[in-house]
């Protein structure tokens, strides 16, 4: 961040009185260090007070200890890095303990109230006051509150691993992703309910990553102090072997338990069968969770479907809240389509981007692989991106055609009919309702897609062909000779008639 801004508007607070250097340097290095995380430095600055800087040191006031030692933990290196280039002075700080403060340096929490020094505390006879430039000595007498500093754009230090466009703004909302999205919003502090752990689940390419950056990006921008640590769980099972390795496990625990106020892990089906890393992450989960700390975790799969994981820390994905993702519906395809060609300045016509969303039906990440993949050859071919152009290209690359369904919305509508979450089709569960259900999508799926035996087996959740084989055939046999199956059939595919 370049010192302009806050230069200029230092100065304007001078009004009509010369700040000494030292209330100058002061009031500067604040709105630098108050820029990267206004809400919490405001939440700090509201239980400290600023007494004098003179010779290199720094005089200060503190509510309580408490806030002294968060303010000096987290806001004084800044500061005093700030101070120390300033002034060129090293900063020495003493600090006082006042439980009653007159002149807090953030004087409503919520908004920034820039440092008044004593002999500026008076208030203004009318806002009249403010607006008259002509007479100094007036405003030397009484002087106007000094305007509120332009909001710099926070933006937080940056965090290993963060794809710096998924954010917030740039996710689509839809059907398939509102409560993911919700409870996301809610765990990076932008209110609503927080659940901790957040687990988020679905299907691969469907956001959950994209989400947790988001989550990483809000808090880091929100609270400059916050230790945020993001890691892929096949990232954690390689530090903690790492760790052991080189006998670095205090630092390792460290890192995980007391250094750490967000802990975000991806993939954490990762972890199967990796029993000591798993016992290693839930002491890890047990420490921040006590201690408040907020725990994201995503998967694949829900908790009760991740194979080869220990019970207790199963139990424990499920204290909180289990938000799942699914494929998008049409209109949140046609959504993402436009907001990804916005980002990536591609210029598309409303009935291309219906196409690539009719085309590209289950997964987010291929929907933009596709649009990218088009925008790159109709560069290289110097044409625009017209319909004809992408439904030539796109046959080429995309199996699916539009208007036919794919397995995902049979599966999707099976689910919704039975009451099912989509993964319970692809899970190992041999509960009969569920199995049930799994071979009506089966044969479902067999009647209406040009689908062999081996694709579908792997479309539901790598089962063998045979097995596909035996429910198509349970199925065409029980529709003939069972009414409520016959029944169950025909409202389901009465909802297919329509999809789409
Ligand atoms: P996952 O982690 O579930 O496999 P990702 O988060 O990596 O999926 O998402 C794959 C791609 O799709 C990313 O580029 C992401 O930005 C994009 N994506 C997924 N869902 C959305 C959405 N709702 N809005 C915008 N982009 C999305
Ligand atoms: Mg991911």
């Amino acid at each position: 961040m370049g010192a302009s801004a806050p230069d200029a508007a230092a100065s304007s607070l001078v009004h009509g009185r010369d700040l000494d250097q030292g209330e100058r340097a002061w009031t500067l290095a604040v709105a630098f260090t108050r820029g990267k995380s206004p809400a919490s430095f405001d939440q700090w600055f509201s239980g400290v007070q600023f007494d004098s800087l003179t010779d290199g040191v720094l005089s200060l006031r503190a509510r309580d200890e408490f806030v002294r030692q968060w303010v000096e933990d987290y806001f004084l290196p800044t500061l005093g890095d700030r101070l120390r280039v300033q002034t060129g002075l090293s900063i020495q700080v003493r600090w006082c303990i006042d439980g009653t403060l007159d002149r807090p340096v953030a004087d409503r929490p919520a908004s920034f109230a820039p440092v008044q020094p004593r002999a500026l505390s008076v208030r203004p006879r009318s806002s009249d006051d403010a607006s008259s430039p002509s007479d100094a000595s007036a405003h030397r007498m009484v002087p106007a509150p000094p305007p509120p500093l332009p909001r710099v754009l926070a933006v937080g230090p940056p965090i290993e691993g963060l794809h710096t466009k998924y954010t917030f703004a740039n996710f689509v909302v839809g059907p398939s992703n509102q409560l993911a999205h919700a409870a996301s919003m809610a765990a990076g502090g932008a209110g609503g309910r927080r659940h901790n752990p957040l687990f988020i689940c679905g299907g691969t390419g469907l956001g959950k990553t994209h989400l947790v950056h988001a989550i990483a990006h809000r808090v880091r921008d929100e609270r400059l102090d916050a230790r945020i640590v993001y890691i892929s769980a096949e990232k954690f099972v390689n530090e903690f072997v790492q760790a052991l390795t080189d006998q670095r496990m205090h630092e390792f625990r460290a890192r995980y338990r007391d250094k750490c106020d967000l802990l975000l892990v991806d993939d954490i089906h990762f972890l199967a069968g990796k029993t000591q890393t798993q016992e290693e992450f839930f002491h890890a989960f047990n420490a921040l969770h006590q201690a408040s700390k907020q725990i994201v975790v995503t998967s694949d799969k829900y908790p009760q479907q991740l194979d080869k994981m220990e019970e207790r820390l199963v139990s424990r994905f499920q204290w909180g809240l289990v938000a799942d993702i699914q494929a998008p519906e049409l209109e949140t395809r046609v959504a993402i389509v436009r907001k990804k060609a916005q980002l990536e300045h591609i210029e598309l016509t409303d009935d291309v981007c219906l196409y690539i969303a009719q085309s590209v039906r289950s997964n987010v990440r291929e929907l933009e692989g596709t649009l990218i993949r088009l925008a790159a050859k109709a560069s290289l071919l110097g044409k625009p991106i017209e319909l004809d152009f992408a439904r030539t290209e796109m046959a080429a690359t995309t199996t699916a055609r539009p208007n036919e369904a794919s397995v995902e919305d049979i599966q999707r509508v099976v689910c919704h009919h039975f009451k099912l979450r989509s993964t319970d089709l692809l899970s190992k569960d041999r509960h009969k309702s569920i199995a049930f259900a799994r071979h009506v999508a089966m044969y479902l799926c067999k009647q209406r897609l040009k689908c062999s035996f081996p694709e579908l087996g792997r479309a539901f959740g790598n089962r063998d062909h045979t097995t596909v084989i035996s429910a198509v055939r349970k199925v065409e046999a029980l529709r003939t000779t069972d009414p409520e199956v016959r029944a169950h059939l025909e409202a389901i595919e009465r909802k297919l008639g329509s999809v789409e």
